[in-house]
């Protein structure tokens, strides 16, 4: 892959290298890169394992997803302590 000399922009205070699994646990919400069609771009995690199950946080649209395939996705995860 080239990158042609674009720096690359990192957000401030995450690794971003994927060295370390990210800690998905049930009832998180997931900030993804991309967002739904309807907008919102969280998900609350239903389901964790070697798949996902994820409901859209904005219409209720659920969706399982392969974890490696939703880990490359996710941009933030936010938990209530
Ligand atoms: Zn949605």
């Amino acid at each position: 892959m080239h990158d042609f000399g674009c720096p690359k922009i990192k957000p401030s205070g995450k690794t971003e290298n994927g060295e370390r699994r990210m800690d998905v646990r049930l009832q998180d919400i997931l900030v993804m890169k991309k967002s739904h069609p309807c907008g919102s771009d969280r998900w609350l995690v239903l389901r964790t394992g070697m798949d996902f199950r994820l409901r859209c946080c904005g219409c209720g649209h659920e969706v399982m997803l392969p974890r490696s395939k939703a880990e490359k996705n996710i941009k933030k995860i936010l938990r209530e302590e």
